[in-house]
């Protein structure tokens, strides 16, 4: 299936540099509500999005307890759920051996994933040549095997100008830049993808997960959003970024779930700038769970009224029988 997204110049911002709906800067807590409170909260959506990575599982693959069960409520309660991940290191059929592997019942089209989401863009514009990645193996091969041409990496070690210069300079007819999480990304890596969007006006620059910052196992990492943010301020060019927080991901988002009214759709995450940011933006309601990238003195220091969310709750194991 196909799923335009709008051209690269209208939707290339990055969700931080737009402007917020504003919204009364008031958290409600899942647990504090009462029974009628709860009702009006549950009939207020119908179309779920949830994030994985510290919401269903820990990022270093434990289950987080209750979620599977939680899942399964919404969906008896009649709640479609769309999972939308940023992790384009596990591809999505990983992935779905992953969700089948919790006992959670999962449907390729149900999964919102950087490099799915970027192939179908591709598709759309039935795009065809040569691609330079700055993204993992896996991302790479996401590509491949959807049928587009994906340049072969060059390794060199750089010492001199002159080896910078064998290594960089070149004529290959590169006609997309893509940028993702690549653990293995260098200067010269990015002076090459420099290059060829400087160099090339119609080369197509696409940006995957745009996490500035990102969680593994208490760890705070760089995201790929800092490396997007280099790029964009080096070549004076936005990326169109499909994968959270970027505002090409929220207009194929609209376009592929055909969403009328955002306001009845609730977004779930752990992330205040990837997931909550993002879906205030899409103008979604939101829930934040705890059980990720987020602590309670985060919610007392770092939001500002883009990063606040609808409602908190410890995690999402709470909404396992939550009218009962
Ligand atoms: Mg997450």
């Amino acid at each position: 299936m196909e799923h335009k997204v709008n051209s690269e110049k209208s939707s290339s911002e990055l969700i931080s540099e737009l402007e917020y709906p504003k919204k009364p800067n008031v958290i409600k807590y899942l647990n504090d509500l009462t029974l009628k409170q709860k009702q009006d909260f549950f009939d207020s959506f119908d179309l779920i999005f949830c994030d994985c990575d510290g919401v269903i599982w820990q990022t270093l693959h434990e289950l987080l307890p209750g979620s599977p069960e939680a899942i399964d409520y919404l969906k008896r309660q009649g709640k479609e759920v769309i999972y939308v991940t940023n992790n384009s290191l596990s591809p999505i059929d990983m992935q779905l051996k992953k969700f089948e592997r919790l006992g959670i019942e999962v449907k390729k089209n149900e999964i919102v994933h950087p490099a799915q989401t970027i192939c179908d863009h591709l598709k759309s514009i039935q795009f065809d040549g040569l691609i330079f990645c700055l993204t993992s193996e896996a991302f790479k091969s996401q590509l491949r095997e959807a049928g587009f041409n994906v340049m072969e990496e060059l390794v060199g070690y750089v010492e001199t100008l002159d080896d910078l210069r064998a290594l960089i300079n070149n004529d290959d007819p590169v006609k997309a830049v893509i940028i993702d999480g690549d653990f293995n990304l260098t200067a010269s890596k990015l002076m090459r993808a420099h290059g060829y969007l400087k160099n090339n006006p119609e080369c197509l620059f696409i940006g995957g997960a745009a996490d500035i910052l990102f969680t593994v196992g208490g760890n705070e990492l760089m995201g790929a959003g800092i490396f997007i943010s280099m790029l964009e301020n080096t070549t004076q060019r936005k990326a169109l970024v499909l994968g959270k927080p970027g505002v090409g991901l929220r207009d194929f988002i609209m376009d592929k779930h055909k969403i009328k009214n955002a306001r009845r759709c609730l977004f779930i995450g752990d992330s205040i700038v990837s997931d909550i940011r993002f879906a205030n933006v899409c103008g979604f309601q939101t829930l934040l769970v705890l059980t990720g990238s987020t602590t309670p003195e985060d919610l007392k220091s770092k939001l500002t009224e883009a990063d606040t969310p609808d409602y908190v709750s410890e995690c999402l194991a709470d909404l396992n029988g939550f009218l009962s």
